[in-house]
């Protein structure tokens, strides 16, 4: 697979409609707190590029000082030059410092909206995005739109300034010059453009290639001990040596296309620069225009060119832009979770009502069907059953992470889809299998579980999680870092920090999700004896496959293909000698 950059990852260019026009007015809203600053920027980029033209035809000037004019002319003009070089600085500083003054303001309220946005996008979401996917493609779209306040509107508004101010001054000064110009000139820009267009592609083939070749040696080195295991050798060779092919015969064929390219481009643009230069002197042989004008005529010409060239370039980056906040947008757009306010106390009994559930992005297929159960206030309840079978779907419809399709879910004898989010969730708390510690020291992860907890009750919530010791034997105790750049901790050390945080929170309910199915039996322990504690009192549903942890379960769940196979204890599910737990049970215990 070829490797993509972050900036192939952003949005592709949109065509210019009234569609992407009316999402890139969203960004207005956010132009509109620095619309002075940015209005200021405008008209300095506007003065500096008409003084830019201006200059150059001051200094086509100099070209018609005589020695009777000259002590009068030579001071005029350098007043006017210097003038102009002061006007051009400052415009252009302050054209560069009002202009990221507004990028930067505008794309960090940008960015801050889009990452609220996105943290309380529902669940549904995520799940048909892929998130490495969407987080390079916001990054790099912010990116572009920042670019378009910077650099993308001031290109493309200084090249249409200066080629109309170029036509508009060359009518004035000789207009057979500007007809000259503009029968020559656009016939090779656009020639050009359409040429370098195809080698860009071609030399972008020849990159690709290139990268495919390069992950061919990647993959069989990094499985090199497979490889041999299977003596792969030649297999891998052969691989490698047809996309070797490849990369020669497209590097090849670049190299033709780049040198035709830079023979037209000696060919057309020298032979138009001579062919402009021929017809003005021709000019000035004819006493219509003076070597001086001569000069401005040539300079004029050759800025109008690059501008006529920058401005195709100029107007795919403005099309890129749009695509980018067209996307950004779409994301700005989308339907938020709502997370409602006020407290819930819940006692902790569930009960399950005919829920049936799918995936948002496979509707098709579901993974519940007709799931009904009841557990009461302080019940452990165990889900197992085979892999896929739906059990961490269940706890993910516990988190309301997923509506149910159909059915309800009560909570103390109400619906939970009635009740405010963040204050349903406020009564949950979940240990995961796989437990993910946040940028930042012990304390505050622990804290996350009650965001103003005190210490003292951090400490405490850390000694009933059997994680008070270890913390303390850390080199900065409660205030050692963690997570990806800090500490690494052990599994069951995070699985205790987890526990900790479940704690804090105080639920009424916990989900744990085969939280100690990754570790040794030593930790395992102590795990469990923490986790034995967190249960008292509060309802549990545990995601298990290894039935000993689930013995004592107050009721156990047996779910199959997203049904509910049998449900009762350890000792009524061993009674059925067909049933499907026993039949697991025979394969752990060898019973
Ligand atoms: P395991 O023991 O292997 O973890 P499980 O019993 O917990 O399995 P679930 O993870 O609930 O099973 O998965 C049930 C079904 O739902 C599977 O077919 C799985 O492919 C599908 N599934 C799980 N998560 C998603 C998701 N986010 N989007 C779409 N389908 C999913």
């Amino acid at each position: 697979m070829a490797r993509r950059s972050a900036s192939d990852e952003g949005s592709k260019p949109v065509k210019i409609s009234k569609q992407s026009l009316k999402q890139a007015a969203g960004l207005l809203s956010y132009l509109r707190p620095y619309r002075f600053r940015f209005g200021l920027g405008l008209l300095m980029l506007a003065v500096s590029s008409v003084s830019s033209l201006a200059l150059f035809t001051f200094v086509g000037d100099l070209f018609d000082i005589t020695k009777d004019n000259f002590a009068t002319e030579i001071r005029k003009i350098a007043m006017i030059l210097a003038g102009l070089l002061v006007v051009q600085t400052i415009a252009s500083f302050l054209r560069v410092y009002l202009f990221s003054y507004t990028a930067e303001n505008v794309v960090a309220k940008l960015k801050q909206d889009t990452f609220a946005k996105l943290v309380s996008l529902p669940m549904r979401y995520f799940s048909e995005k892929r998130v490495g996917e969407l987080t390079a493609r916001v990054a790099s779209d912010i990116t572009s739109i920042k670019e378009t306040f910077t650099t993308t509107l001031a290109t493309f508004i200084r090249e249409f300034i200066i080629i109309f101010g170029s036509i508009a001054f060359l009518t004035w000064s000789n207009w057979k010059m500007v007809l000259f110009i503009l029968g020559v000139l656009p016939l090779v820009v656009i020639f050009a453009l359409v040429f370098g267009r195809r080698v860009r592609k071609i030399s972008k083939e020849a990159q690709q290639a290139n990268a495919e070749a390069t992950t061919v040696i990647e993959e069989s080195l990094q499985a090199i001990a497979t490889v041999k295991a299977f003596t792969g050798e030649l297999f891998e060779i052969a691989r490698f040596s047809e996309k070797n092919r490849q990369v020669a015969a497209k590097g090849i064929r670049n190299g033709l296309f780049t040198g035709g390219f830079v023979s037209f481009l000696i060919v057309f643009m020298f032979g138009s620069i001579i062919a402009v230069i021929w017809y003005g002197a021709s000019l000035v042989a004819a006493g219509e225009i003076s070597s001086g004008q001569l000069f401005e005529f040539f300079i004029i010409s050759i800025m109008m060119a690059a501008s006529m060239g920058g401005l195709a370039d100029s107007f795919n980056s403005v099309q890129k832009a749009l695509g980018a906040t067209e996307s950004v947008f779409g994301i700005l757009g989308e339907q938020s979770e709502e997370p409602g306010t006020g407290e819930i106390r819940l006692n902790g009994n569930i009960e399950f009502k005919n829920v049936s559930f799918a995936y948002p992005d496979k509707p098709e297929h579901p993974v519940l069907k007709n799931i009904s159960f009841r557990v009461s206030s302080g019940e452990q309840v165990a889900f197992v059953g085979p892999s896929g079978a739906g059990k961490s779907t269940l706890t993910h419809l516990l988190l309301r992470l997923y509506k149910p399709v159909s059915g309800q879910i009560l909570a103390g004898g109400t619906d939970t889809v009635s009740m405010p989010l963040n204050a349903y969730r406020q009564n949950v708390a979940i240990v995961p299998q796989e437990v993910i510690l946040f940028g930042g020291n012990i304390r505050e992860n622990i804290r996350y579980g009650k965001p103003n907890a005190t210490d003292e009750e951090v400490t405490e919530a850390a000694k009933k999680a059997f994680a008070h010791d270890f913390i303390m034997n850390l080199p900065d105790g409660y205030d050692t870092i963690v997570g990806e750049r800090g500490t690494k901790l052990s599994g069951g050390q995070r699985q205790r920090v987890a526990i900790a945080r479940a704690f804090i929170k105080d639920p009424s309910i916990l989900v744990l999700d085969e939280a100690t199915s990754a570790l040794d039996s030593e930790s395992e322990r102590s795990v469990q004896q923490a986790l034995n504690e967190l249960m008292k009192g509060r309802t549990t549903f545990v995601v298990a496959h290894r039935l000993s942890t689930i013995r004592n379960a107050d009721k156990i769940i047996v779910l199959e293909k997203g049904e509910i196979k049998e449900l009762g204890d350890h000792s009524q599910l061993m009674e059925n000698s067909e049933g499907l737990y026993r039949h697991l049970a025979s394969l752990q215990f060898r019973v």
